[in-house]
């Protein structure tokens, strides 16, 4: 699905991948450098992100802290820029842990686990970027805060925690067209006042960009099939 060519090189799937995301994003008359691709690494190993980063890509996603601690200390001596992104989900009893190896965290998604980051931040003295996940479709098998309750959450975020919450993520539902999902998710960022909108994978990030997205997710269609 994501990869026509494996044997394809992570550079020349990064200029296509950022040529379908300029394309997309000048149709529906955005700015292109409003999107930024976060490159999903989980279970590709060092040597294949190090090809990332030797082709310039600076911005990773990682869904496991064991995994990003075993990996990223060592690979972020390779450029002073990169970030690393949590994109699944946290245990409140792992924050501690993903504060040492993720710039932005993408999946607060409960009350529980904003109070246990809040109180990491005031520890720590300083608090990763943060996107609320919202459960856009509504599925039990997901993870993310139900749309109708995102408003309260993000002000309990915001407002009682002093969290620093930049946007929301969500993934949609995978049979159904993703674009209603992605509006929504689009509406609950404009009316709280959110810059960051993070949504889109291999298979559907161009109609993502095309409804507002500002950071979109690409695992398989950078570094080909997981194998
Ligand atoms: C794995 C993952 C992706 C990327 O999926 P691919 O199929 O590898 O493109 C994006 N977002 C989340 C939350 C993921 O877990």
């Amino acid at each position: 699905m994501a990869d026509p060519d494996a044997n394809s090189t992570f550079h020349e799937r990064l200029s296509n991948a950022r040529a379908r995301i300029a394309a997309a994003a000048r149709l529906a008359g955005r700015d292109p450098e409003r999107v930024r691709l976060i490159a999903v690494s989980k279970t590709f190993p060092a040597a294949a992100i190090q090809e990332a980063i030797a082709a310039g890509q600076r911005e990773f996603g990682e869904n496991r802290v064991q995994e990003a601690l075993g990996k990223w200390p060592d690979l972020r001596a390779a450029a002073p820029d990169i970030r690393v992104r949590l994109i699944g989900a946290l245990q409140t009893n792992k924050v501690r842990q993903a504060f040492e190896v993720f710039d932005a965290i993408d999946t607060i998604d409960r009350p529980k686990l904003a109070r246990a980051v809040a109180e990491e931040a005031v520890r720590a003295g300083g608090c990763p970027d943060l996107h609320i996940q919202v459960n856009i479709g509504e599925e039990p098998q997901k993870s993310g805060i139900p749309p109708q309750e995102s408003d309260a959450f993000v002000r309990l975020c915001r407002d009682e925690f002093g969290l620093p919450i930049k946007g929301v993520m969500g993934i949609p539902p995978k049979d159904a067209p993703p674009a209603p999902f992605f509006a929504l998710l689009a509406a609950i960022a404009d009316r709280n006042g959110l810059a960051e909108i993070n949504m889109g994978m291999s298979g559907d990030f161009e109609q993502a960009v095309g409804l507002g997205a500002t950071h979109v997710r690409l695992g398989e269609a950078l570094f080909g099939p997981r194998g």
